[in-house]
C-alpha cells in the first residue's frame, strides 16, 4: 500500500509530490498526461502575483501572499530562473483610477507593498510609460517565473528523493477501503493510504466520488500571444490594465503585457467559460479579443515608445489554458468532513501558480502532523543541472564543450540548445518521452521557426536514447506520432 497518491502533475501536484518527498513516506503520483505540467500549468500568464488582488482572508489571499515569499528561494534552489521585476496597474480614466485605489485596499488589507501612483510617479518608475495612462499601482514584489519549467523541476527533485511517477496513467474512480483507498487507472489498481487530489478541471469529479459536500468547477480559458524575443528589450515590467468583473463571476486581473523569463513577450488573456475541461486550444474569437485590445490600446504600453503600432508580425506563436474557476469563488482545501485522508487542491485557479509551493506545505501538514511522519535524513533539496547553453558565458561554453562534446552541437539554432542538452532532458528523472517534452525542457522548438528545424533531429535523438523506431515517437503522447509511415522500405542498419 503507499502512503500517498498524488492525483495530477500540474504545479500543485508537483509542490505536493516535493512537499512529501522530504517525509519517510512512499508516494505516488498519478497524470493522465504524457508529462509533468500537461494542463493549466503549461498554459497561463506566468506571474508570481504579489497578492494585492484577492479579497482580504480568503484562501486566495493567504496562500498567494505566502507563495510568492517562497519564489524566490523555491526558485534559487531549483535553479529554475526567477524574476522580481513588478507590476504596473495602469488607469486611463477617473473610474478605473477608482479601481486602482480598491485594489491599494486590498492590498494593504493582504500586507502587500503598492502605491498609488500618479503618471508622474509612473514614469519614475517606468520613463517609457505610454499615452493616455493618468495613474496606477505600482506593485514592486510582483515576479515572472516558467510555471511548466518550475513543475518539471519540482517533479524532478521529488523523483530525486523517492516519488514515483506514473505518467499517461488516468485515475479513473475512487473506492474507500480499510485503512485507506483503491484508486483504479487506466495503468491499474493502487491502495493508498491518503490521497492528493490535485487534477486541476477535474478535481470535482474526484472529490465530488468520495463526499457529500460536492462542488462545480467552471473550466474558464484564456488565450495568450507570444512576442518574439527582438522587442523584449523595449520592455521589463509586467504592465496591466484594471480588471474587469465577468459576467459569471470574479473578475480578470485586466489584460497586460508579461515580459517571461525567457526573455520574450506575453500578451494575454481573455477569460471565457467553456464546457471542456481539457480546452487549451487558441480560438478565432479568443486570439480576436487579444489582437483587437492590444491594437486598440497598444499606446498606453511603454513599448509603444519604440514600437509604434502593435506588432502583428512580431507574434511567433499562441497558447491557451483553462482556469479551473470553482463555484465556491475559492480555492478548495483540506480534508472534506466526510471524507478524512482524502485532501482536495481544488478550485485552483489563478493565481495558483503563485500560490501552490505554499497550499503544499499545509496540505502535507494535514497527513505529517496527524500520522507523526518523520523527515528524511537523506533529503536532498536542490538538482543537479548545468544552466542552459544560451545563458552560459564563451569560457563557460568552451569548459562545457571540453566535458562533453555533444554541447559543440546546436541543434535549435532559435533557441541555441545543443545536442547535450536534449540528451540530458531525456536521460533526467521523469525525463522527456516527446518532442513536446524535449520542447519544455529545453526551448528547443520555442523560438522564431517553431521548430521547422530542429524538430526533425529532435526526434532522432529521442529515438537513439530510448531505443525506439522514428514511427513510435509522439508530438505529445497518445496518438500523436510525427510520422505515419515509411515512404520507402528502410535498409538494412538504417531505420531513419
Ligand atoms: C489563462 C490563465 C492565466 C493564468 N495566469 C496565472 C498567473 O499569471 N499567475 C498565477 O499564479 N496563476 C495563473 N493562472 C492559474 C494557474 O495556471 C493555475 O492555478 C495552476 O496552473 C493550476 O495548477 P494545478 O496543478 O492545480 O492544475 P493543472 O496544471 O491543470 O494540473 C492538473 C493535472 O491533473 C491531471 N489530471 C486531470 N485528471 C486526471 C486524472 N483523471 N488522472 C490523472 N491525472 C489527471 C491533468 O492532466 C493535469 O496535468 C492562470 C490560469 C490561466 C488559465
Amino acid at each position: 500500500m503507499w502512503d500517498a497518491i498524488v492525483i495530477g502533475a500540474g504545479i500543485s501536484g508537483c509542490s505536493t509530490a516535493r512537499e512529501l518527498s522530504r517525509y519517510q513516506l512512499k508516494t505516488l503520483v498519478l497524470e493522465k498526461g504524457h508529462d509533468v505540467s500537461a494542463g493549466t500549468t503549461r498554459g497561463n500568464s506566468a506571474t508570481v502575483h504579489a497578492g494585492y488582488d484577492p479579497d482580504p482572508g480568503s484562501y486566495k489571499a493567504i496562500y498567494n501572499v505566502r507563495g510568492s515569499r517562497m519564489y524566490p528561494d523555491l526558485c534559487a534552489e531549483l535553479q529554475v530562473p526567477y524574476v522580481k521585476n513588478g507590476m504596473i496597474v495602469f488607469a486611463v480614466n477617473e473610474a478605473q483610477m477608482e479601481e486602482v485605489r480598491r485594489l491599494k485596499e486590498k492590498g494593504d488589507s493582504n500586507h502587500v507593498e503598492t502605491k498609488v501612483c500618479t503618471r508622474e510617479d509612473l514614469l519614475e518608475i517606468e520613463p517609457d510609460m505610454g499615452e493616455g495612462v493618468i495613474g496606477g499601482l505600482w506593485i514592486p514584489d510582483s515576479g515572472m517565473v516558467c510555471p511548466y519549467n518550475l513543475a518539471i523541476a519540482l517533479a524532478e527533485n521529488a523523483a530525486r528523493n523517492g516519488v514515483e511517477f506514473r505518467l499517461s496513467t488516468e485515475a479513473q474512480s475512487i473506492e474507500k477501503i480499510q485503512g485507506g483507498w483503491l484508486v483504479r487507472t487506466s495503468g491499474g489498481d493502487f491502495e493508498t493510504r491518503y490521497i492528493f487530489n490535485c487534477a486541476g478541471t477535474y478535481a470535482d469529479k474526484f472529490n465530488n466520488m468520495v463526499s457529500k459536500d460536492v462542488f462545480h468547477i467552471i473550466p474558464r480559458e484564456g488565450q495568450h500571444l507570444i512576442v518574439d524575443r527582438d522587442l523584449a528589450k523595449y520592455t521589463k515590467t509586467t504592465i496591466c490594465q484594471t480588471p474587469e468583473p465577468l459576467p459569471t463571476g470574479g473578475h480578470t486581473k485586466g489584460m497586460g503585457l508579461m515580459p517571461s523569463v525567457d526573455g520574450t513577450i506575453i500578451l494575454g488573456c481573455n477569460a471565457d467559460d467553456v464546457d471542456d475541461p481539457d480546452f487549451s486550444d487558441n480560438t478565432r474569437e479568443g486570439l480576436d479579443k487579444i489582437v483587437n485590445y492590444f491594437e486598440k490600446n497598444w499606446k498606453h504600453f511603454p513599448i509603444s515608445r519604440h514600437v509604434p503600432q502593435f506588432p502583428r508580425d512580431a507574434v511567433i506563436t499562441a497558447y491557451g489554458g483553462s482556469r479551473a474557476h470553482p463555484d465556491r469563488d475559492d480555492f478548495i482545501l483540506g480534508e472534506p468532513e466526510d471524507a478524512p485522508c482524502f485532501i482536495n487542491l481544488a478550485g485552483i485557479e489563478s493565481p495558483g501558480v503563485t500560490a501552490a509551493p505554499a497550499i503544499a506545505e499545509d496540505m502535507v501538514k494535514i497527513l505529517v502532523e496527524r500520522e507523526g511522519t518523520p523527515l528524511k535524513a537523506d533529503y536532498k533539496p536542490g538538482r543537479e543541472i548545468k544552466a542552459p547553453f544560451r545563458t552560459m558565458t564563451m569560457e563557460e561554453r568552451q569548459k562545457a564543450i571540453e566535458e562533453d562534446p555533444d554541447y559543440a552541437k546546436i541543434v535549435c539554432r532559435c533557441e541555441q540548445v545543443t545536442e547535450a542538452e536534449i540528451r540530458d532532458a531525456i536521460r533526467r528523472p521523469v525525463g522527456a518521452r516527446s518532442v513536446s517534452a524535449v520542447k519544455m525542457r529545453t526551448r528547443a522548438g520555442m523560438g522564431r521557426c517553431q521548430g521547422g528545424f530542429c524538430s526533425p533531429r529532435v526526434l532522432q535523438i529521442l529515438c537513439e536514447e530510448l531505443g525506439k523506431e522514428p514511427l513510435e515517437i509522439t508530438q505529445s503522447g497518445g496518438h500523436s506520432n510525427i510520422l505515419v509511415d515509411h515512404a520507402c522500405q528502410p535498409k538494412e542498419g538504417n531505420e531513419q
